[in-house]
C-alpha cells in the first residue's frame, strides 16, 4: 500500500507501509530556472537514483548520517522520511552560476575557501539567499542546528571533492538538503547527483566540453544524457 505523498521537479515521494519510511520515484523531467525552463533528459532517473545511491552509501561510510536506506529499483530509494529543513544548503569552491551574477567575480576563480550559502526553498519566492539571521527571524532551524548544517555541509565537500577529483572531476559547487528524524536529529536528505552538482571534467580545458551537468540543460549545451552517463560512470568506477 503505497500513496503519492508529494510530486515535485525531479523527484516523486510514495508512503509505504512504515510511517518513517518513504520511497523515493526519480524522474526523467528535468527543469530549470524555477521550473521556467522544462525538459527530459534520457535515463535521469536511473542515472540520478544510481548515483544518489552510491553517493549517500560513501558519505554513511564516512560517518554522515543520511536518510537512504536502499535502492529498490533503478529508479527508486527508500529513505528515513524527514522533516524537511526549508533551506537549500550551496556549498561553493569555484565561482559559478549565481555567485558569479551576485558578486561580480569572474566564473572559474577558485574560492580562497569553501563558501556555505543558505537559501529558502521556497519556489514562490525564487530561492532567495538568506542570512543566519534571516533563517532566526522566520525560524527556519535554530542557531545551533544551522552551526551544524554548516560543519556537516563542509565535511561533506571534504569527502565529495576527493571523491570527484579521484575520478577526474572538479566538485564547483553543490547544493544539500537536510531534514530531521523523528527523534530530531539531522540527516543529510534529497539527493546528490548532476542535478544538484556542478562537476567539471579535469579531462578537457573546453570552457563547454567540461560541464558535465545540468548546466549542459541549463545552457542548451548539448549532449546532455550523454554527461550524465559519463558521471555515472566515473562515479561507479574503483578509479
Ligand atoms: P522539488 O521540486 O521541491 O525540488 P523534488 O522533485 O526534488 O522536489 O522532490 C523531492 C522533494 O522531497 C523535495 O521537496 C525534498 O525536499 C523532499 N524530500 C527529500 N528527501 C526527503 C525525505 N527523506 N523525507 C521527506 N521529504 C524529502
Ligand atoms: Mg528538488
Amino acid at each position: 500500500m503505497s500513496q503519492k505523498l508529494y510530486e515535485g521537479k525531479a523527484k516523486i515521494l510514495y508512503t509505504t507501509d512504515k510511517p518513517e519510511i518513504l520511497l523515493t520515484h526519480f524522474k526523467d523531467d528535468a527543469t530549470a530556472f524555477n521550473a521556467q525552463k522544462k525538459g527530459q533528459i534520457t535515463r535521469k532517473g536511473e542515472i540520478n537514483c544510481a548515483i544518489a545511491t552510491h553517493l549517500f552509501q560513501f558519505l554513511e561510510n564516512q560517518g554522515i548520517p543520511t536518510h537512504f536506506i536502499a535502492q529498490t529499483a533503478p529508479n527508486q530509494m527508500e529513505v528515513a522520511a524527514v522533516k524537511i529543513l526549508p533551506l537549500e544548503v550551496v556549498v561553493r569552491n569555484i565561482a559559478a552560476g549565481s555567485f558569479v551574477a551576485r558578486t561580480g567575480i569572474t566564473s572559474g576563480t577558485v574560492l580562497k575557501y569553501p563558501l556555505v550559502e543558505f537559501f529558502y526553498k521556497n519556489d514562490d519566492l525564487g530561492d532567495p539567499l538568506f542570512t543566519e539571521d534571516h533563517i532566526q527571524l522566520l525560524e527556519l532551524a535554530t542557531p545551533t542546528q544551522v552551526t551544524q548544517l554548516k560543519q556537516m555541509a563542509l565535511t561533506i565537500n571534504q569527502y565529495l571533492q576527493q571523491f570527484f577529483s579521484d575520478r577526474h572531476l572538479t566538485l564547483v559547487d553543490f547544493k544539500l538538503e537536510f531534514g530531521l528524524d523523528s527523534s530530531g536529529k539531522i540527516l543529510l536528505a534529497d539527493e546528490i547527483s548532476p542535478d544538484t552538482c556542478r562537476l567539471w571534467d579535469t579531462l578537457t580545458t573546453d570552457p563547454k566540453q567540461k560541464i558535465m551537468d545540468k548546466d549542459r540543460f541549463r545552457q542548451d549545451l548539448g549532449n546532455v544524457a550523454a554527461a550524465y552517463e559519463e558521471v555515472l560512470a566515473r562515479v561507479m568506477s574503483q578509479n
